[in-house]
């Protein structure tokens, strides 16, 4: 049997798997990343971690075919170098070569955000299929675009950061530095800004009750739970969301006409709630929506193990 190691290396916690042949987790581990410590010592971490899961999941090391890392920030998986990852302090980092050389196994490295769609596609809600787009809805808004069973973040590594595509030429200010991108409409953080925005407009919205009537613990459920409470402006602020969710939606359809559109993040266990109204008012902004042969819009089904299944078959693309 052949395994296959797949580290998530998060700005807080290292994630390891350990995947066999038919995409399924078998012995996992996990540590605190020792972020802004030198990269040697957080490769030490990430490996010893991986011999833990490896003794979890009761196989040999030679058993193990490779490893592959999904790691923050922007990574060249030719040469394995991690351009920039702010949050634990990469800068051209040799970040495969580090974990190479302390597992004697060959290493892929890639974008976690891309491992994750790869994950999806691998054994998620994407699985039998080869050209898919995911977009994660969390704090900020990630992107991965697998395009023929093969990852495409452009010439230098940097691209498919979805969540930064325009969308409100000069709008609302985003992370980035830049206006109205994606991310700053539809992350969970943006549905927060527009529920409390609408809570100071409906002193006597449900939403006030649900958060405990402090904006402080405003949640990217409030909206939904109070709109299931029959509350008219909740469900406004969710009506709005969804829309801008399509408007984003239907732009990425319009550009790649990928098999399927794989939605993620927190707010995406909404499921049908947040799912029929988006895929209704993406599918009215697409060409050809009328046509039988178009693109699925899905629930990303694998959370926090899409990182880890998606980096450890990595290899896969090019074997
Ligand atoms: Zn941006």
């Amino acid at each position: 049997m052949n395994y296959y190691v797949g580290i998530d290396l998060g700005g807080t916690n290292v994630a390891v798997g350990v995947v066999d042949e038919s995409c399924r987790i078998v012995g996992r581990a996990d540590t605190k990343t020792r972020a802004f410590h030198p990269a040697q010592e957080i490769a030490d971490g990430m490996v010893s971690t991986a011999m833990q899961a490896i003794a979890d999941a009761g196989v040999s090391l030679d058993d193990v075919q490779w490893v592959g890392v999904g790691t923050p920030g922007t990574a060249n998986p030719r040469t394995g170098v991690v351009g920039l990852a702010a949050n634990l302090g990469f800068r051209n980092t040799p970040l495969g070569a580090l974990v190479s050389e302390r597992i004697s196994k060959p290493v892929f490295i890639e974008n976690d955000a891309n491992a994750a769609a790869f994950g999806e596609l691998m054994n998620g809600a994407a699985k039998g299929l080869d050209s898919v787009i995911m977009i994660t809805l969390g704090t900020g808004v990630g992107g991965g675009i697998i395009i023929d069973g093969k990852i495409y973040s452009g010439f230098n590594y940097k691209g498919a950061e979805l969540g930064h595509l325009g969308m409100v030429y000069n709008g609302v200010p985003c992370t980035c530095g830049r206006r109205g991108c994606i991310e700053s409409y539809c992350s969970v953080s943006a549905l927060i800004r527009m529920t409390r925005e609408s809570m100071q407009l409906n002193a006597g919205s449900k939403m006030w009750e649900l958060a405990e009537h402090s904006l402080d613990k405003v949640s990217g459920r409030t909206s939904f739970d109070a709109m299931r409470q029959g509350d008219p402006s909740a469900a406004e602020v969710v009506r709005q969301y969804e829309e801008y969710i399509a408007y984003a939606v239907s732009g990425i359809i319009n550009l790649f006409q990928p098999q399927a559109v794989v939605i993620g993040g927190g707010i995406s266990k909404e499921g049908e709630t947040l799912f029929d109204p988006v895929r209704e008012r993406t599918y009215a902004q697409c060409f050809n929506h009328e046509d039988h042969n178009c693109t699925k819009i899905l629930q990303a089904k694998l959370g926090n193990d899409a990182g880890i299944i998606g980096a450890a078959l990595l290899g896969r693309q090019y074997h």
